[in-house]
């Protein structure tokens, strides 16, 4: 199995590798800078060329980035969205150097009052909301803009599903396919957040539900293009767009619920990264549960 988390890269990011390793972890999320920052001082060129190979070594495959939270690709004010536009740049840059495999993205927030964007999509004759529809044209824009501004970099760029809060974009996995469909491109992918996808209202704690999901994955943005699963329980409830994970088994999806997503054949072989609370003192236990959970098939 293909298991890890986001650790801390406070203490630098050997250090988060080697917590990776006594952890027995397979894969790595990080943040390249501190995600509540614009900026931050470029990467030391020697350090990060020492990192990359204790990391090839280390044989952990995949390294995943996750950008900062102050990005929104899609915001209607100009002068936001070409400082987010740069401020993505960068995180392409850094997550390049440091030799990442997916920079994990949100798909940033339209801002406009009209409508309850959030909610799920269920009638693909319908269109999207004025404020939702200008929203994913911005954010699609502004992805193009960083992928032609970086034409040498590897590294791909994960679109996350959201909690579909406020006026967030991307709890509706059709937001997603929709920049898949207006940017076509090999560096783009996704990433499928357990918690965001219960708290948009796909009910990932049923066998039904979980299927259902599932298939709307699939014909929205493709299950060839989902690259990386963040594997969170829920806090909030079904439905209710609240972004608060929970240990793995003791939310709303729960022990079942999770136990079918880590064995599911359809994703079972995706690389799972938990970003679950109380990383010092409950993470080594999400971890053991994850894997108990992946034996009970
Ligand atoms: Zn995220
Ligand atoms: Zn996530």
């Amino acid at each position: 199995m293909i298991l890890g988390a986001h650790l801390p890269t406070a203490k630098g990011f050997e250090a988060a590798l080697r917590q990776a390793q006594e952890l027995k972890c397979s894969c790595l999320q990080i943040f390249s800078k501190s995600p509540r920052q614009w900026q931050a001082p470029p990467l030391d060129a020697a350090k990060a060329a020492a990192f990359r190979s204790a990391w090839q070594e280390s044989k952990l495959a995949p390294l995943v980035a996750h950008d900062s939270y102050l990005i929104n690709l899609a915001a209607p004010d100009d002068i936001i969205r070409e400082k987010s536009i740069a401020a993505m740049i960068d995180e392409v840059e850094r997550a390049e150097t440091l030799g990442c495999d997916y920079l994990v993205t949100h798909c940033g927030a339209h801002l406009a009052k009209d409508c309850d964007e959030g909610s799920l999509f269920n009638d693909s004759s319908r269109s999207f909301p004025p404020g939702v529809e200008a929203g994913l044209d911005r954010l699609a824009a502004s992805v193009r803009t960083v992928l032609e501004r970086t034409p040498e970099a590897r590294v791909r760029i994960a679109l996350e599903n959201t909690a579909g809060q406020g006026t967030c974009l991307g709890g509706p996995f059709e937001h997603l396919a929709r920049v898949l469909q207006e940017v076509p491109s090999e560096r783009l992918a996704v990433c499928f957040d357990t918690c965001h996808a219960f708290a948009t209202g796909h009910d990932v704690s049923t066998e039904a539900g979980l299927e259902a999901t599932i298939a709307n994955l699939d014909h929205t943005v493709g299950l060839n293009n989902l690259k990386v699963i963040h594997l969170n329980d829920s806090k909030g409830e079904l439905g209710r767009h609240l972004d608060r994970h929970e240990h793995i088994g003791q939310g709303l999806i729960g022990q079942e619920g999770m136990r079918r997503i880590v064995n599911h054949p359809k994703l079972s072989h995706l690389p799972f990264i938990l970003e679950t609370p109380d990383l010092e003192t409950m993470l080594e236990k999400n971890l053991d549960a994850v894997r108990a959970l992946r034996q009970m098939q």
